[in-house]
């Protein structure tokens, strides 16, 4: 690129001071040639881009640039309630049948259909469209043309959403949504942002007079207000000529209304909230310092590239030091963030903002740490060291996006095009966005980035909010909010010094053991991979794939895990994966192994199953003998560190302090509890059990775990070169040490499941008053089989079908209901097949909506309908295309031929095709009913 040469010399004269004045003058970021993008004489703007990743498939969206910010006072709740309506009858599609439409495609509702909406735009998607038929593709379009103007907006239809709207309301009633609802106002003087939540106003959504919907959709659902984005495997100029055909006749009206930014006003003075909440679970504390957005016309220059690059920066050291600190058991938070982004909800004004959750009764001591470390880094900056670790982390994410380019999912090139079209952000191909900031990125200096962080942390009180939400309970001593501005003003005023960066500079392994060998292979033609056998004992599995060309993942599996441990480890297994997280490696504590690690795409973690115990990493190809070096260590050295050990249980008390303080965390507890026959093994993590949790006895318990690698198989799936992995696997995995005496034997079956019938319905008192149901049926043991897996899958989806037109559509008794169907092994992979049905409801229809559950579950065991269980197979078949590219599911269906000798693979698609109406039925009727087993939990709100 010619433009790289001369743009490096340009930055290298740079200095942090004329950094500003100097960006005018830089190029502009190149448009991605790749995407067609253009617009009609009535304004309606489309993009179009012949992308196969995946394969077969494609995505389309309408997006509007008007969400709730666009409505009238007596509109609230409007610009949402009218988005649901988008499924309840149209032009071409009457009642539900764009869904029903869409589900013959194999598009799931809620999972490839759905839509959005925000203060200032509304979305709508269908996506993982197969490709295979053109009509399918233009009947889509043709979805997207009666969103943008032919919805038919029924009072019947209308009337019936009200009730699921309330229900959606409610279900999202929680501390922090009765917060905004209560304070926006307060955090928005005069602005409208202050009074347009989305979800608006209940005493409107149960009375507005339906032309008050068609009249906000008339006014701004209009061509000039969309667009159309349409990402995947199509013929790219037949959709832009079947765009062209379905929007060119409308018309915008000649006095139509502007779509204007709604402006947010400086504030002179700062902004103090202090909000109680019973069902608040912890103290949080924010800090933001207002400034202005880049205008959308000076998005297109690379300096608005420079200027998001040096914000990150800011952030993610920042936030290293945020870590660090919390790593001491003496930092009175648990929790420290701070970045620049948007300001709460609106597009027009951004923040430097930050957060920051006490330990308990530290609120001001956490406080002053935050206040202190951000006016550390306005005055100081930061060092050397730190910059280049968070540098070489950003420039290794871009090579990894540069990497799998000819890999790309459909959705991110969505992503680039709805925030090009709303707010006018770059569009830059990756090849373009990688080479160039390849040549800008290191010539940017620390001081760049120091004398941003000066602009953007402000010492001014003008601009400033601090909020402080917290738990209101009888007796509790609150701190006057007063002391949190005291604390402000007194740090600012503080002579602070500069940070310390301690690294530590030596190889993650001090002295590399003898490399072991590999001794024997052999090969599976049939699903294409390689297994080896290493001088150890341990088995590796390589399976080489093209899905993506910056992935290769790992996966080690052994027999025997939670079941190898009785009642007085029950503690330490709730946490063993988050303690062993904790934990550092080889010679290398948690905060130096981060540090050491900068700039690698790794990860690699021990975690431990009911039956099984795991090790798992992920790497680039670049990267890979370094994941390699961490899985060696996983098994032979886990670096013991109290300090990040105590700052973990610290983090973990204030979650489960007050976790009963939030209705739902009670009901999935209970839920959890009537499950598994009271039985303490399977009881959620609660905070009584952090006192019997031991950090030696856990690491004790890994090293058992992890004692013998010849009773391990490592699976590889991905893009490594087998010629390249070869020698790692000698050096890394072939010398874990084995001990056969570790652990022989498998464990034993500790399953312990609720036999027969058991309901549990109780009432709790809420803030907001919500009503949950959720039943399980279960089957008794079974050997497992694919057939049967299939079933309980498509039964669960078939159920969640009824369940929607029954409980929700026709009753209106609940905003979500979904059913789901799954087996669960046991220590010999023989299997309980459990299908279970779930909604939050409106309290008012509870026992409406459980005896819907009950009379549709019993009415499924005779007979489905056998439109939907075509549609199910559409679904499962297209879905079986997608996963058979993803190295993910490779590693399961691999995990599962090795270990069980079960191949779900080979006739998945075979055994979905057989599927029939009376099968399921029968499934369910023989399996799952027969057996009497049902466990169903219903909250109700105490009256
Ligand atoms: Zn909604």
């Amino acid at each position: 690129m010619k433009i790289k040469y001369l743009f490096g010399a340009a930055l290298l004269l740079l200095s942090a001071s004329d950094m500003m004045a100097q960006q005018m003058q830089l190029p502009p970021i190149p448009v991605d040639k790749n995407v067609r993008v253009g617009k009609l004489s009535n304004g309606l703007t489309y993009y179009i881009r012949h992308n196969e990743f995946p394969k077969n498939v494609a995505n389309f969206y309408i997006a509007q640039r008007v969400g709730s910010i666009n409505e009238n006072d007596n509109q609230r709740g409007l610009a949402h309630f009218l988005e649901h309506m988008a499924f309840n009858g149209s032009e071409h599609f009457k009642g539900n049948g764009i869904i029903e439409y869409t589900r013959t495609l194999g598009v799931a509702f809620g999972r490839n259909l759905n839509a959005y909406t925000s203060v200032d735009q509304t979305v709508y998607n269908i996506c993982d469209v197969p490709t295979t038929r053109q009509t399918a593709l233009d009947s889509c379009l043709l979805i997207l043309k009666d969103w943008s103007n032919g919805l038919i907006l029924e009072d019947k239809e209308i009337n019936k959403e009200r009730g699921v709207i309330h229900q959606e309301w409610q279900r999202s009633a929680s501390a922090g949504m009765r917060f905004y609802e209560k304070y926006l106002p307060m955090l928005y003087p005069n602005s409208k942002y202050g009074h347009r939540l989305p979800i608006g106003l209940m005493d409107i959504i149960d009375n507005f007079k339906p032309k008050e919907l068609r009249d906000y959709y008339k006014k701004w659902y209009r061509p000039d207000n969309q667009a159309i984005i349409v990402v995947g495997n199509v013929d790219v100029d037949h959709i832009e000529a079947e765009i062209k055909k379905l929007w060119s006749g409308v018309v915008v009206p000649a006095n139509a209304a502007k779509v204007v930014d709604e402006k947010v006003p400086d504030t002179d003075q700062p902004i103090y909230v202090s909000y109680k909440d019973k069902e608040q679970q912890y103290t949080i504390i924010q800090m933001m310092m207002k400034h202005d957005v880049t205008p959308a016309s000076e998005k297109t220059s690379v300096a608005y590239w420079v200027e998001n690059y040096i914000k990150s920066m800011i952030s993610n050291m920042l936030n290293a030091r945020f870590m660090e600190l919390g790593q001491n058991p003496d930092c009175p938070y648990v929790q420290a963030f701070a970045g620049d982004g948007t300001y709460l909800l609106s597009k027009t004004k951004d923040a430097f903002q930050s957060a920051v959750v006490p330990k308990e009764g530290k609120d001001i001591e956490a406080f002053d740490v935050l206040v202190r470390e951000i006016h550390r880094a306005r005055q100081f900056g930061f060092t050397e060291t730190e910059y280049a670790r968070a540098k070489s982390d950003y420039l290794s994410a871009l090579e990894k996006k540069f990497t799998n380019k000819d890999k790309t999912e459909n959705v991110y090139f969505y992503n680039q095009y709805v925030n090009h079209y709303l707010s006018n952000e770059p569009m830059p191909s990756i090849e373009d966005e990688y080479q160039m900031l390849n040549a800008i990125v290191p010539n940017i200096p620390v001081q760049a980035i120091n004398e941003m962080a000066k602009q953007l942390i402000s010492d001014k009180d003008s601009n400033l909010v601090v909020t402080e939400q917290e738990q209101e309970k009888e007796g509790k001593v609150y701190t006057p909010i007063e002391n949190l501005r005291s604390t402000l003003e007194s740090v600012r005023a503080e002579k602070l010094m500069p940070w310390v960066d301690n690294v530590k500079n030596e190889p993650l392994i001090a002295k590399l053991p003898t490399k072991g060998k590999i001794v024997k292979e052999k090969e599976n033609k049939k699903l294409g991979y390689k297994k080896l056998t290493l001088s150890n004992g341990a088995k590796v599995i390589l399976k080489k794939t093209d899905f993506k060309d910056d992935e290769i993942l790992m996966q080690a599996y052994a027999k025997g895990g939670k079941n190898l441990f009785g009642e007085k480890d029950f503690a330490n297994l709730k946490v063993f994966d988050y303690v062993v997280e904790s934990q550092g490696l080889g010679n290398f504590s948690n905060t130096e192994l981060t540090k050491a690690l900068a700039g690698k795409q790794i990860s690699a973690n021990i975690s431990v199953g009911l039956t099984h115990t795991n090790v798992s990493g992920s790497s680039t190809p670049k990267d890979l003998e370094s994941m390699m070096q961490l899985v060696y260590l996983c098994f032979t050295k886990i670096g013991k560190d109290e300090k990040s050990y105590k700052s973990l249980i610290s983090q973990l008390e204030i979650g489960l302090k007050n976790k009963d303080l939030q209705p739902e965390s009670v009901f999935s507890d209970s839920l959890a509890i009537s499950r598994y026959n009271h039985n303490p093994r399977f009881a959620p993590l609660d905070i009584k059990d952090l006192d019997k949790v031991n950090l030696d006895r856990i690491l004790e318990m890994a090293g058992q775990l992890t004692g013998d690698a010849g009773q391990y198989t490592f699976i590889f799936t991905g893009n490594f070169d087998e010629a390249a992995i070869r020698p790692l696997l000698e050096q890394y995995i072939a010398t874990i040490p084995g001990d056969p005496k570790a652990r022989v034997e498998p464990g034993k079956d500790v399953i312990d499941l609720t036999t027969g019938e058991l309901k549990n319905h109780f009432t709790r008192k809420m803030e907001t008053p919500k009503a949950m149901l959720y039943t399980f049926w279960r089957s008794n043991l079974q050997d497992d089989n694919l057939e049967n897996e299939v079933l309980a899958d498509a039964a669960g989806q078939v159920l969640s079908m009824k369940f929607l037109r029954t409980i929700r559509e026709d009753a209106s008794a609940a905003y979500s209901v979904g059913a789901s169907g799954f087996a669960q092994p046991n220590v010999n992979n023989d299997v309980y097949y459990i299908v279970y049905a779930g909604c939050p409801m409106d309290p008012a229809k509870a026992q409406q909506a459980y005896d819907l559950m009950m009379k549709g579950m019993t009415e499924a065991g005779e007979k489905v309908s056998a439109e939907d269980v075509q549609k199910v197979k559409e679904f499962m078949l297209k879905q079986a295309d997608v996963n058979a590219r993803k190295n993910g599911h490779w590693l399961n269906v691999i995990n599962n031929v090795e270990e069980w000798g079960i191949d779900f693979q080979t006739d998945y698609k075979k055994t979905v095709e057989a599927i029939t109406p009376e099968k399921i039925s029968k499934f369910l009727k023989d399996i799952v009913l027969a057996s009497g087993n049902k466990v169903e939990v219903m909250m109700e709100p105490e009256k």
